[in-house]
């Protein structure tokens, strides 16, 4: 459990809060307005999560026959993952740039020298995707129709992802843009071979085309940023609570899951999924309640702590996570209420009319 030494603790993620506050500051409202934030602007508190991979390994951890997590050494710099088949590889995820996505080809080759026959990329983010064109050219990239939409928005997202590496650019330097080869709308079902991979896309969650790779026979789950790992909740970095809650909802009704590869965090069980679907309808509720009570969005925000019982234990080896989940709930408050304020003024100008 000595792995979370390095994890970044608040001192250093509060000096980087500064800079991305004052980051957006700069920017002004014409820049805001192209990022994937959608001109939104973090709350005070927020964190960004430090994702710079620097010094970090990614540790093979066999789930199941051919099954294997590749575990960050620092959360939350990503996590990653592979599944082996007869006739070859698929590989969830492709890192930040070609020094981590040769890493995880590296870990594969460890096991076996069959092809890496697939790619997947679980949703848009750098983090996720910028190692892609490090992998072979017969490796076929697969990704949702909307994750390979929002991918074309390269230097976007470079300047997006600058602030989660403390602003060190040389970290994904290297990056060209390499684009998916096949995606796909609601399901894919992959056979490696004796083996059967199952992409599935249940609706926006973390970002709108969020995929969850399925293992049937392992009742296993990668779920990229749709569930982040242990001791976190959802992070609706792009707004829309309420669709959130239905997408895991789907995802539980449809998958039989033991064990989450979160994205960021360390592996979860399954049940995990109950305390996102309790959290995000406590969540939509409390915020509910305040709008109708009348609280601005500053005493809205003074008023809805995150619940101790979503956050990991102060003494736990998670207890670095406290702060980042802390910040993510505000950000959740925030999107929120801003929706639900929306909705309601539209709601009275069509009953006005
Ligand atoms: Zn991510």
């Amino acid at each position: 459990m000595t792995r979370y030494r390095n994890f970044t603790g608040v001192s250093k993620t509060a000096g980087l809060a500064v800079a991305v506050a004052v980051a957006f500051g700069l920017a002004g409202p014409a820049a805001a307005q192209e990022s994937s934030f959608g001109g939104f602007e973090p709350p005070a508190g927020w964190l960004p999560p430090p994702l710079d991979p620097t010094g970090v390994q990614l540790q093979t951890k066999q789930l199941a026959p051919g099954v294997y997590a590749l575990l960050s050494t620092r959360p939350p710099v990503d996590n990653s993952g592979f599944i082996v088949g007869e006739k070859g590889v698929l590989v969830i995820d492709a890192h930040i740039n070609g020094a981590m996505a040769r890493q995880i080809q590296a870990a594969v080759r460890a096991v076996t020298d069959k092809p890496i026959l697939y790619l997947v990329n679980t949703n848009y983010h750098g983090d996720h995707t910028f190692g892609n064109y490090a992998f072979p050219a017969e490796t076929k990239i697969v990704a949702h129709r909307e994750t390979a939409e929002a991918m074309r928005h390269f230097d976007r997202e470079k300047a997006l992802l600058l602030p989660l590496v403390n602003g060190n650019a040389a970290v994904f330097d290297d990056v060209r843009l390499r684009l998916p080869d096949v995606t796909f709308e609601k399901s894919l079902r992959l056979d490696l071979g004796g083996r059967v991979v199952e992409l599935h896309h249940f609706g926006p969650g973390n970002t709108p085309g969020d995929t969850v790779v399925y293992v049937p026979e392992a009742k296993v789950a990668w779920t990229g940023n749709l569930v982040l790992g242990a001791g976190s909740i959802p992070w609706a970095i792009e707004g829309n609570t309420p669709a959130y809650l239905e997408t895991i909802a789907r995802m539980a009704a449809r998958l039989d899951v033991e064990t989450i590869v979160g994205g960021h965090i360390l592996m979860t069980p399954g049940e995990t999924l109950g305390s996102y679907l309790d959290y995000l309808s406590g969540h939509i509720k409390s915020v509910q309640r305040a709008l109708g009570a009348g609280k601005t969005l500053e005493q809205t925000l003074a008023s809805l702590p995150l619940e101790e019982s979503y956050l990991p234990p102060k003494d736990s080896p998670l207890a670095a996570v406290r702060p980042l989940m802390q910040g993510v709930h505000l950000w959740n408050v925030k999107r929120t209420y801003q929706e639900l304020t929306a909705r309601e003024r539209a709601d009275q100008q069509a009953l006005a009319q």
